[in-house]
């Protein structure tokens, strides 16, 4: 069976690591948007995930003829409202001087809150209309600061059956049970269905 050629359109570095992770068992030649000489910051003026995720690939789709994944996900903290930060968690972290300081005031304020993640993936350039794949993982946020490992929320967020931070558990674990890896499985068993892959 031929080789899928995907662009993994992110500039998070942290996202694209994990995305190399999540589909390192499929016939998938992954390349990044640099590796593409593609830039692309579009202004993701959504409402939703969905559409900040089908944002980020229309604005890709037609600089490369391969496969484009991207990815539009954060953090939804039952204290601060329903779905919020959500679609604007990078947004929130900056607003409040960067991740660390993100992390510190928010183990103060909403510590044992419930939250989850969203990851929603879009995927262009293999149906006539993008396919949409969405994840989630439940958790709350603990009452420190914990752990060197995932980025951005990661050190403040327990997984729900665990009882450490995302932060202080390795990468298998998490992609084992992150949002992100919920929507990769979603999309893998499309195309195994779809005999692409
Ligand atoms: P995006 O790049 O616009 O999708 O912004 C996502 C933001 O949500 C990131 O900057 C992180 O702050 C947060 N986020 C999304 N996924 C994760 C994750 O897996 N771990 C920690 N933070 C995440």
């Amino acid at each position: 069976m031929k080789e899928l050629e995907m662009v993994i359109a992110t500039n998070n570095l942290h996202k694209l690591q994990e995305y190399k992770y999540l589909l390192k068992d499929i016939n998938v030649k992954l390349t990044t948007l640099k590796d593409e000489n593609i830039i692309s910051d579009p202004l993701e003026d959504g409402k939703t995930f969905e559409e900040n995720a089908l944002i980020k690939a229309s604005s890709i789709k037609n600089k490369t003829r391969k496969i484009v994944l991207s990815d539009d996900s954060g953090i939804s903290i039952d204290a601060l409202g329903e779905e919020y930060p959500g679609i604007y968690s990078h947004r929130y972290q900056q607003s409040l001087g960067g991740d660390k300081e993100a992390n510190n005031y928010l183990v103060n304020k909403v510590s044992g809150s419930k939250a989850h993640y969203t990851c929603v993936i879009v995927i262009e350039n293999l149906c006539k209309s993008p396919l949409i794949f969405k994840g989630y993982m439940n958790g709350e946020i603990s009452s420190k600061v914990k752990g060197e490992h995932g980025f951005g929320y990661d050190p403040i967020f327990i997984p729900e059956g665990f009882n450490k931070t995302l932060g202080e558990l390795d990468e298998e674990t998490k992609n084992s049970i992150s949002h992100r890896a919920n929507a990769t499985l979603k999309l893998i068993q499309y195309l195994k269905e779809n005999n692409i892959i």
